[in-house]
């Protein structure tokens, strides 16, 4: 999908902290990409190349991290911003979704007016795991009438299966790196 020589630099630039936030879990900490401005720039370019000259109304980015990947993509493909946030953070009117995590589940909201119907719309995070939280996004987006039209990610973890579970969805995935494990 991308160059052995760009994946090569990108999954240099992510810096992995064992056992963070509890034992197990290899944390892939993506704040060593964002303060590489090379692979930062690379890995936005690279996420919506697919979908470059195709018209996309909006981007949108889960809580936290898809807001800084997101804001850029939308920068890249002139479109506009819409955050999706755990619930009780944002002002205005909101739709808002159930969705599983590993352990329980938690509530997402965005707008409701962020995304008009039929509107064609990209997600944004940094990592896919178990799926369950672009899942989320996925409905909350369709329930509000927009398109989705990709979903993109710089890291996958692709044994436990998120991105799989996106595409029954029929929702296209596009991630640039795959870590073995949690
Ligand atoms: P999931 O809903 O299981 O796909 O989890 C995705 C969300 O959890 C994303 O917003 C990720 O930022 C975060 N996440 C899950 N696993 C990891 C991991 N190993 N390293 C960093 N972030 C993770």
């Amino acid at each position: 999908m991308i160059s052995p020589a760009l994946e090569f630099d990108l999954r240099s630039s992510i810096r992995t902290i064992p056992d963070y936030p509890k034992p197990g879990i290899m944390f892939r900490d993506i704040t060593t990409l964002l303060g590489d401005a090379r692979a930062f720039r690379r890995a936005v370019d690279e996420l919506v190349q697919p979908w470059a000259g195709s018209k996309i109304d909006k981007v949108a980015g889960i809580e936290a991290r898809g807001f800084i990947i997101g804001g850029a993509v939308a920068h890249q493909v002139s479109a506009g911003f819409v955050p999706i946030r755990k619930k009780g953070k944002l002002p205005h009117t909101t739709v808002r979704i159930a969705y599983s995590l590993e352990y329980g589940i938690d509530e997402m909201e965005m707008h409701a007016d962020a995304v008009a119907k039929g509107e064609r719309v990209i997600l944004v995070d940094d990592l896919i795991a178990t799926g369950g939280t672009a899942e989320g996004a996925v409905k909350l987006l369709r329930q509000i009438g927009a398109e989705v039209v990709a979903a993109c990610f710089i890291i996958d973890l692709p044994e436990l299966g998120g991105a799989d579970k996106l595409r029954k969805l029929d929702v296209p995935v596009r991630t640039l790196i795959g870590f073995e494990g949690h």
